[in-house]
Formats: C-alpha cells, structure tokens, sequence
C-alpha cells in the first residue's frame, strides 16, 4: 500500500442521502461553556468502500456537507492482508499515521453518533472480521491490535537480538560460587556463648568451624585466629540476625576474540542467630558491560522488561530512584568499589584499565 497507489483510487465523494441528512443536521449553540460550541445531532458521516482489496473509508464533517460540499475531509486507507492502515487529511494535504482518536474525529468513538449507510457499516464488519456494531468504533479497535501487533514483532526482534548476545558469554567459573562467599563477602562473623571457660572457642563464619577466642565483646571487631580475617564478634542469644550490607563483586570474564565482559553482582549474606551455622545467601548479577576491540561498551541490566512484564536481561544503562522510597526522579546507577575475581584475567592480554 503505496502514497502513489492510493492517490491514483477513486475519491469517495458523498452522497446525495448524506448532503441531504447533513443540511437537515442543523447545529445548537451550546452556550454551557466559555467557548460556544456548535452541537450537532451527528455531525459526522462516513462512507466505505473497497477497492483493490484496499478498504476505503471517507469522513465528512456535516458543516461542509450542508453547503454542497462532496469532498472527504479525510479518508482512512486500510490493508488488512499487509495489515497497514494510512490516513490523508485534505486540509492539511497530508499523509497521516495517526490512529483515529488522535484525530478531530476522537469525540465520535464515544458518542457512537456519526452516521453511516447499513450496508457500508456491514461492509467494514466483513473486511475486518469484526463484531462491533459501531463501525467507526471497529475501525479504531483494528489500528489499536495492529500497532500492537506492529510494536510486539519489532520488540520480538529486539530481544531475541539481546538474548543472542547474552548466551554467547561463558559460564561463571566453577569456583564462582565459593569466591563469592569467600572473598567477595568482606563481613565475617564468630558467634560465641557466654563462658567464662578459659579454652572459649567460637564459630567463625567464614572458617566454618570454631576456632579459639578470648575475652570476646559482643559487636567487637577483631580477626579470627585460624583465617586472619576481620570478624566481627557476636553473641548468641543477643544478636537476633545479621544482615550483611550489599556489597559488589566484579567478574571479568574473556568472550570471544579480544572482546570481554565485566559482570557485577551485589552480594548480601542474612544469618539468622537460631542457624548461624547456615548463612542464606543472596547472589544477584545486576549489570553485565560488553568491551569490544577498541574498548567501546555496551551495557545491560537484569529488570523488568515494559513490554513483555517479566524479568530479564535489557540493553541499556541501569536507572534507579534518586531518592528511594520517594518515588519520581530517576538517576544512572553508578559503578561500587568491589573485589574482582582475578583468576579470568590471563585471557585478556595488553590491556591496561
Ligand atoms: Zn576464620
């Protein structure tokens, strides 16, 4: 459905049943509002025809119709097998892509008041399959489903593109999981009871095992005799449960020739005091930043997705609410300090950062 293929069809003219209703449409003044308004009864009438397999359908406004005037003020072109539609606006001579309620004929999708011939009403319901009454109406609800379909096929294409791109990166190393806990989770804890035994021990949580401690203070930070790792010493019975702040760990990772991608995870350890011996983990890869030869980046993040609703990976720069809780303004997420694991780094060769 070409410009040129739709200005060579023929031009629905109106009828001389529509002149004839329109010039007995005599308006009212409706003097409710600041502005008058002129009311009509119908105030809009539509013809339809097909031609070429091409649904036709005019628009005439009743204040040109009662002064002899047979030309639309716009016709509606619709192709239902190439699913297109095309709008031509005949005063302002242009082509429109517009969807009728963002027309001046919006008012009539919900008055239901424009008139239209039996059999063309009849006409649109067959070319289009449908089965609201209102042909005016029909016409509508057809170019909503098609941008639909429209934006579902482009977006179709977006993501299957995006999740080609996500499955060419190498798995997590096998150690991953224990690096996580291990180095990249800096907050560790040895619980103890209280003892006035002199051989006390304590169980560290990242040895997880005990270890011996003396004079311990609950909230005490000290380091874990066996590990050397900082602890923070904590009670039981006192300390309820531990909620480890989020911190941020990087994996850099080769993927392909000369191309890598840095992986950022938030990680989180909840221990609660009754099973201290069994931390819950939470592990989270959030942002995923693809380099390639000349170091040029493209970004994703892990969110939900407008368009499909569901949770998954999106190319673009992850945004979070300037003030959380408050709503509104949103802001470019910025990049923590965090532990890179080192152990993936022999591909990369030449590289400075
Ligand atoms: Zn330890």
């Amino acid at each position: 459905m070409n410009k040129k293929e739709l200005r060579n069809m023929k031009l629905l003219e109106a009828t001389d049943e529509l002149i004839k209703l329109a010039k007995e449409d005599v308006p009212v003044r409706d003097k409710r509002y600041y502005t008058e308004q002129l009311i009509y009864q119908r105030g809009l009438y539509l013809r339809a025809e097909v031609e070429n397999n091409i649904l036709k359908v005019a628009f005439y406004l009743a204040e040109y119709l009662s002064m002899d005037c047979r030309k639309p003020v716009y016709t509606l072109y619709i192709d239902k097998k190439n699913d297109v539609f095309k709008g031509y606006d005949y005063r302002t001579k242009k082509w429109s892509d517009s969807m009728l309620d963002k027309t001046i004929f919006s008012k009539w999708l919900y008055q239901e008041n424009s008139y239209m011939k039996e059999a063309d009403t009849a006409l649109i319901q067959k070319y289009l399959e449908s089965e609201y009454d209102d042909a005016f109406y029909a016409l509508y609800v057809y170019q909503r489903e098609q941008r639909h379909r429209r934006l579902g096929m482009k977006y179709e294409k977006i993501l299957t593109n995006w999740d080609q791109c996500m499955d060419r990166l190498p798995e997590v190393p096998k150690d991953w999981l224990r690096w996580q806990k291990k180095v990249g989770l800096t907050q560790n804890f040895i619980f103890y009871h209280y003892s006035r035994r002199k051989d006390q021990t304590g169980y560290c949580s990242w040895c997880e095992s005990e270890v011996p401690i003396s004079h311990p203070h609950h909230n005490a930070v000290g380091h874990c005799p066996k590990c050397r790792h900082q602890i923070q010493y904590k009670a039981l019975g006192r300390a309820k449960s531990i909620k480890t702040k989020k911190e941020t760990a990087y994996l850099l990772q080769t993927c392909g020739k000369n191309v890598f991608v840095l992986r950022e995870f938030q990680l989180q350890m909840l221990i609660v005091s009754s099973s201290y011996k069994k931390p819950v983990y939470s592990f989270f890869e959030r942002r995923r930043i693809l380099y390639d030869e000349k170091l040029n980046t493209e970004e994703y993040y892990f969110g939900r997705h407008h368009w499909t609703k569901e949770n998954r990976w999106i190319q673009g720069k992850l945004q979070v609410p300037l003030y959380p809780g408050y709503g509104g303004y949103m802001t470019y997420e910025g990049y923590d300090m965090g532990n890179i694991y080192g152990k993936s780094l022999h591909g990369i060769k030449n590289r400075t950062f």
